[in-house]
């Protein structure tokens, strides 16, 4: 990836640059926010790394900049601010992602993977039924927009159910999703996991298949498949 990094902190831009480097990207770095907005606007960059709290322009007015002139380069705003109102403010503004300072090195090249399949069009790391979006690289669910909590065992469940979505799953493929080969689970822990899964999602989305196992019932939302 081609990556303008717009930071004026010296240690971290540093930091990220030399993570950039190693991740094997190229990388352009500047230091306020006008010489973003320019490099921004005369090179073909895959994703603006973006401080809020920039000399000379804030990170907010250069986004809303690159924005308004229908620039879709994916922008992942790096910032100390973590109060809600900037998030909302940021996002409303056209950033593809949020991390808040301090961070790990890894969750930002985690996250800059994430908005890169996503700018590609790649959707391989997603299961998608309905309004239940699986990303299974990182384990993470949302529902009808918002994200839900699941225990790594949830979510084995509920992907072993979305990928088989429509179709009765077995009690055996479903206890093996949950426990592996290993096995040893008590004999009603398939419910338990089950019970709570219907709590956090919706009630009607799994349905039990008497004698046999369970189904994830993928009627198609309209508004979920608009985009
Ligand atoms: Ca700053």
């Amino acid at each position: 990836m081609h990556v303008l990094l717009v930071e004026d902190d010296a240690l971290l831009g540093q930091a990220i640059e030399m993570a950039l480097a190693r991740w094997n990207h190229t990388s352009v770095w500047v230091r306020d926010g006008h010489a973003g907005l320019s490099a921004a606007r005369t090179n073909p960059f895959d994703l603006i790394l973006l401080d809020l709290g920039l000399p000379r322009m804030e990170g907010i007015k250069v986004l809303e900049a690159l924005r308004a002139e229908s620039r879709h380069v994916p922008v992942l705003i790096i910032t100390a601010r973590d109060e809600l109102t900037d998030r909302i403010h940021g996002l409303d503004a056209g950033a593809d992602d949020y991390l808040n300072k301090p961070f790990h090195l890894d969750e930002l090249a985690a996250r800059m993977r994430a908005l890169h399949r996503r700018a590609l069009g790649q959707s391989r790391n997603l299961t998608v039924v309905g309004a239940l979006c699986l990303d299974t690289l990182n384990a993470h669910a949302t529902f009808q927009g918002s994200a839900v909590e699941l225990s790594r065992r949830e979510f084995a469940l509920l992907r072993a159910l979305a990928e088989r979505a429509g179709r009765a799953v077995s009690r055996e493929v479903l206890t093996n999703a949950l426990y592996g080969a290993e096995g040893g689970a008590e004999s009603n822990t398939l419910e338990v996991h089950i019970h709570a899964l219907r709590r956090k999602l919706a009630p009607s989305l799994i349905r039990t298949v008497r004698g046999f196992g369970y189904l994830l019932a993928n009627e198609s939302q309209p508004k979920a498949s608009a985009r």
